[in-house]
């Protein structure tokens, strides 16, 4: 119920925190006993949220304009999408101080006011992006201002994957690899499929099983051109545990207890789990931060290093070449000799 300001002193109006959160719900999924299918719900929300949240529709009108280009890389192949909707998040400022000091636009309060969510589980919020990379693009964030570290997290992951399945599927950005809100844990969500390594990493061809531990079946790709790890397993806690075990030996590789440099896409097909995760070496590659001609403004995340390179400037997306690509996949992957220890390191 919403509070009615005619007959509340501002002591109450304060107090009625719950109700004004209540108010953003579209609908509410409880993934222990689910009555809807929460990918069904995602649909409805965008629908609505398209009729009633104009920044929303004109975010989608832009997209309908984005213009595509295929590379034929050295093994693989990327799609550039010129996005000038982007220019935002590519060009977000993500140092410390710059978090600092702006309002977060994850934050409940801080939402546009005709942006509503569904409440999953009690602590996420299933919300529209407000500038798509895809036809349905979806940020789930918690309702909490808390950092984006995705360790407290990995059963949510795993379970909003399923629960999203079969129109979405889940990436996860870290804090220092793409985020453009570190501060505030959120994952995105996808049209299922619409990234490349989706379904280059089924490709029979391309993968190598390395390692089986227990359920869990860990693969590599070859003819990739970036370091990226595919592990499938049918049961949830298994693949959570072998996850942990993963972020666990790169931390021990590079001496820290922070959470290393990653992305990690999740998808989910009855009843196998698979997540893709990219082990990185830099966020940025070192011609981001070039000044005039030589600089470009590509800035990969899990999207990008999928195989879907966003490029909000025009001059970047005609003039980026597969050698450019393959240099900057290069550059901001871990080597091969520490991809190697990684998988070395990954135990039960
Ligand atoms: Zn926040």
């Amino acid at each position: 119920m919403k509070p009615n300001a005619a007959n509340v002193s501002n002591e109450e109006i304060q107090n009625t925190q719950v109700p004004l959160t209540q108010a953003r719900f579209f609908a509410v999924f409880d993934p222990k006993s689910p009555t809807d299918s929460l990918s069904g719900l995602s649909l409805q929300l965008l629908e609505e949220q398209k009729q009633s949240w104009p920044q929303l529709a004109q975010g989608y009108a832009s997209l309908a304009t984005v213009k595509l280009r295929e590379l034929q890389c050295d093994g693989y192949r990327v799609f550039l999408q010129f996005n000038p909707g982007r220019i935002v998040s590519t060009g977000a400022k993500v140092d410390e101080r710059s978090i600092r000091e702006r309002p977060c636009f994850l934050c409940v309060e801080n939402l546009p006011q005709p942006q509503k969510g569904i409440l999953y589980g009690e602590e996420f919020l299933v919300l529209c992006n407000p500038a798509p990379i895809f036809r349905e693009h979806l940020t789930i964030s918690n309702v909490n201002h808390i950092p984006q570290a995705i360790g407290p997290f990995l059963d949510t992951f795993l379970s909003l994957a399923r629960d999203l399945s079969p129109g979405f599927s889940l990436f996860y950005n870290g804090a220092r690899c793409g985020a453009s809100a570190p501060d505030h844990m959120h994952f995105q969500a996808n049209p299922s499929g619409a990234i490349p390594v989706e379904k280059d990493s089924g490709d029979t061809t391309r993968r190598e099983l390395r390692k089986r531990i227990g359920d869990v079946s860990l693969f590599s790709l070859e003819r990739y051109g970036r370091r990226v790890l595919v592990l499938e397993c049918a049961s949830k806690e298994a693949l959570q545990t072998v996850l942990r075990s993963t972020i666990a030996s790169i931390q021990r590789l590079i001496g820290t207890s922070e959470e290393p440099l990653l992305n990690i896409l999740a998808s989910y097909e009855p009843h196998i789990w698979r997540v893709i995760l990219f082990p990185r070496d830099k966020h940025r590659p070192d011609a981001y931060f070039k000044e005039g001609k030589e600089r470009i403004l590509i800035s990969p995340a899990a999207v990008d290093i999928g195989g879907l390179v966003i490029t909000p400037l025009e001059r970047d997306f005609e003039s980026v070449d597969a050698g450019m690509i393959e240099r900057i996949f290069a550059e901001v992957s871990i080597e091969q000799q520490m991809f190697e220890e990684m998988i070395e390191g990954i135990r039960a």
